[in-house]
């Protein structure tokens, strides 16, 4: 290559570099948010923020669905509770109702993945859902229990208990104080679905509620919510074991005036299960 050659190549050149440094900045982006990345649990603020009563939304139905298919939340204004699904956002409303909901709606408390299987067990006999925490506990035992999962049970549940809540004005009460007048409740029998479930580890106390955590939709999109209680003859569970935590804190007046260091873990229990 002579001299006149290189000078007429070297735009050419110039702008090939150019663009592979920025497609190489666009994949490095990528890695250090952590968008791509399929193995996180991602968290929208804490659940000690949301039973003080933060119930304002703070990241969009649209930015959550950026970061996971599958995941248990609630939304701006505690309106429902939410199961995402396959990529899709639903709301089990205070009647009972399902909705699709759209991306500009914001959520105060979630939870998120990227679904990926890592094992899958079959159950049988589940009387309740406490027989439902000790059999998937037994099997997170094996596989690791100081890592998140998120499970997806399907099947036809013989009795399905769920809550949802009426949705909330400002100024916002406590989640415990909301709970006792405006939960509602439903029960179905023989109804085919899927539970959609989070595990958070031991040491996640002051984070969000340690152990199993579980919201519902039925096949047909017509019922679904907070599970209270279950039993089923059969069911399929499906393990994704994620060893990767991220969270966004919520920056609104009323989430940062809180005192976290108070133990909210009675509450919280009452909130889960509806027990004192
Ligand atoms: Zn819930």
């Amino acid at each position: 290559m002579n001299n006149s050659l290189l000078t007429k190549k070297l735009p050419g050149l110039l702008i090939l570099l150019v663009l592979c440094l920025a497609l190489c900045a666009c994949a490095l982006g990528e890695d250090s948010t952590g968008s791509g990345d399929r193995e996180v649990i991602r968290q929208v603020s804490l659940l000690q923020g949301l039973t003080f009563g933060d119930y304002n939304g703070s990241v969009t139905v649209g930015q959550l669905r950026a970061m996971g298919d599958i995941g248990i939340g609630t939304f701006d204004g505690l309106n429902g509770e939410l199961i995402m699904l396959e990529g899709i956002v639903y709301r089990a409303a205070h009647d009972g109702s399902i909705q699709v909901v759209a991306d500009e709606e914001t959520v105060p408390f979630s939870n998120v993945t990227f679904f990926d299987a890592d094992e899958t067990l079959p159950l049988t006999g589940i009387d309740s859902v406490a027989a439902l925490k000790s059999a998937l506990d037994k099997k997170v035992s094996e596989m690791d229990d100081n890592r998140f999962y998120m499970v997806r049970i399907d099947g036809t549940f013989r009795t399905m208990s769920v809550r949802s809540e009426l949705p909330q004005t400002k100024p916002y009460k406590p989640l415990a104080v909301v709970l006792e007048t405006d939960q509602t409740f439903f029960d179905y029998e023989n109804i085919s679905g899927t539970v959609v479930g989070l595990f958070c580890p031991n040491y996640m106390n002051d984070l969000n509620a340690v152990g199993w955590h579980f919201h519902f939709i039925s096949d047909d999109r017509m019922a679904g919510g907070h599970v209270l209680d279950l039993s089923a003859d059969t069911l399929t569970a499906a393990l994704d074991r994620t060893d990767s935590f991220s969270m966004i804190l919520p920056d609104n007046e009323m989430f940062n005036s809180f005192d976290l260091t108070i133990d909210q873990s009675a509450d919280i229990k009452k909130v889960e299960t509806g027990e004192d």
